[in-house]
This record gives C-alpha cells, structure tokens and sequence, in this order.
C-alpha cells in the first residue's frame, strides 16, 4: 500500500467540499480497495460517502424509478419496485458478482467500476488506459474476453458492468451533483467510449457526485429480461450478455429496447435490432432475422471472433424468452 488519507462525512454539502479539494469518494469500496491494493490507482485523500442518505428507491410519476446512488445492489435487486416494474435490472444485479459484493457495493460505484482486462491490473502491462501513452498490451495479447465494438487503436477493453446494460436498454438517466450545481446525463453519454483516451471512462467532472439513477416510464404492459453468458455460472463476468425490454399491445411490438454487454467498450445498444422488431408481430422468426443486426460492425481481435456469432445467439434466445413471456 501508499499512504493516503481518509475522511469521512455525512452530509452531501461536506462530500462536494472534499470533493472539491480534490477528494477520490468512496463507498462500498468493492472495486477502488482492490485496485489501490494492486497499485493500480493511488489516490491521495479518500472521502467515505457512505453515510450520506442517496439510498432510497421510489417510483417517479408516471410509472419510472428513482434509485439512490449508495443502495446496495442487493437491496436493490430485491426491491418490489425494482423487481416487479424493471425485472431486467433484478436480474442484471442478481448476476453480478456474488452476494457478499452485491451486500456491499452500490448502485453509483458499479457504475463507475473500471475495466477486468487484465492487463489494466497488472502494472508491469502496457496500458493506455492506466498510462496514457503507453500503448496496449491486449492488442496483440490474449484477448478472447475483450470487445468486439466500440473499440480504438488506443484500447478493446470491455465495460464489466451488467446493471449498466440494463440501464442502457431503459434509456435511463445518470443524475449528478458537483461545483456547479445538478445536471442529468443519459446515460449512454455518461460512460465514454475509448477513442485516443481511454483513461477518461465517465462524463463526470471533480467533484462530481452520482445522486440516483432514474429509469424513465415505459408503455405497460412492459415485459423485460436479462441474459448473462460466462466461462462459469456464478462470479464471473459477461463474456456476452443482452437485455430485453418489450412493450406489446394488440399482438404488434409497440416499443422494443435491447442492449448487449459483454462485447462492447461501454454497454452496446442494439439500435438495428430494435427498428427490426418495432411495427411487427412476435414470432419465432422474428427474434431470429431481428438477431442478425445484434453484431453489425463488429471488429473481432485475434481470440475472440467467437463473440460475433455468441453476440447473435444469446440476443436472439433473450428475445425469444421475453418475447414468448409477455
Ligand atoms: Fe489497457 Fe484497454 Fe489495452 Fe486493456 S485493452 S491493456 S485496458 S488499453
């Protein structure tokens, strides 16, 4: 370890102050431990955000949800709320990690985990996104777990989260609150695709606290799901995984919303599998010819053109498990 300091604080005003003064906030610390621990990231004063009140979860007007920043993901995973309106985010939370982490990590922080290439944790690696300029060793290294799309010259790591899948199928909104007052980002603008510089992976500027994560109402009847495809069954990662959301009415798919994880350098929305799928009837062949979008442009690497074909499959079984569940 390298020494730091650490305060705590119990109040949002006292949070953005240490923020300001150039505080790194914590809170379940599920991913930042492990990574100061590996020297991976070393930052100098810690403010523990854990006491703040940023952990209900209610229903906005109209149907959506508002969840607090620092709820646990299991308490989240188990909320009525959540599990009864939004059974794609139950699921995508109920998959991660395992029950000791979802006892302790929050919402806010798997949102802002960092990559599990496995070169970004090994300081001996190249890596452009612990170093700028560095170069990348997973380019002409072992990259069967790396993305398919999304991907740069500078970086092909993939985004780990599967809350924030289901998230980005929803069109949900990353709230925030820092210096300059509160500003909502969706959240397909909140997590940053590599380009040349792959070590910003969030639109949040210093001082910058996540609040909550809204999910905007949806048409009911609102049927929704999440599939996660891994190495092992339990505490592993997506090596592909989709997420469903389906609105039909009078047997023709009224909205349709779909996001892959696992494959992309931020959660991967399936904009051609939606358009495929809206205006027309479910039905064994639909979820098939809707499927064959789900990879277009993708960019395999040396190890893992498989992802092309998995990316095609397990969009294609979700669709048909939600399709045929309504
Ligand atoms: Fe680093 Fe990204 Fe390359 Fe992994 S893929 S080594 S995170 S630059």
């Amino acid at each position: 370890m390298f020494p730091f300091s650490y305060t705590a604080v119990t109040d949002v005003p006292a949070a953005l102050a240490a923020g300001r003064r150039g505080g790194r906030y914590i809170a379940g610390g599920t991913t930042l431990v492990d990574l100061m621990r590996e020297t991976v990231e070393r930052p100098e004063h810690l403010v523990d955000i854990d006491a703040l009140p940023l952990r209900d979860i209610s229903a906005t007007a109209g149907g959506g949800l508002r969840l607090g920043a620092l709820a646990r993901m299991a308490d989240a995973a188990r909320h009525p709320l959540v599990r009864t309106g939004f059974p794609v985010v139950s699921q995508a939370l109920e998959l991660s990690a395992s029950p000791q982490l979802r006892n302790m990590a929050s919402l806010g922080g798997n949102l802002m985990q960092r990559t599990r290439c496995t070169y970004f944790r090994d300081v001996s690696a190249a890596c452009n996104k612990r170093r700028p300029g560095a170069g990348c060793a997973a380019l002409d290294g072992y990259n069967r777990t790396h993305a398919i799309l999304g991907t740069s010259d500078a970086c092909v790591a993939t985004h780990p989260s599967d809350l924030a899948v289901a998230l980005t199928a929803l069109d949900a909104t990353v709230h925030l609150l820092g210096p300059d007052g509160a500003r909502p980002v969706a959240i397909g603008d909140f997590l940053l695709l590599p380009g040349g510089t792959p070590q910003h992976e969030h639109a949040i500027r210093p001082g910058e606290l996540i609040t909550s994560i809204e999910i905007p109402a949806h048409p009911r009847p609102l049927a929704s799901g999440y599939l996660k495809v891994r190495d092992r069954r339990s505490y592993e990662f997506a090596l592909c995984s989709a997420a469903v959301v389906l609105h039909v009415r009078d047997g023709v798919i009224r909205a349709a919303k779909v996001a892959a994880g696992g494959v992309g350098t931020v959660p991967w929305k399936l904009h051609a599998v939606e358009r495929h799928l809206v205006g027309r009837r479910p039905a064994p062949e639909l979820w098939i010819r809707a499927a064959q979008h789900a990879a277009a442009g993708a960019r395999p690497l040396r190890h893992n053109g498989f992802k092309a074909e998995l990316l095609t499959r397990t969009v294609e079984r979700q669709l048909r498990v939600v399709g045929e569940d309504r």
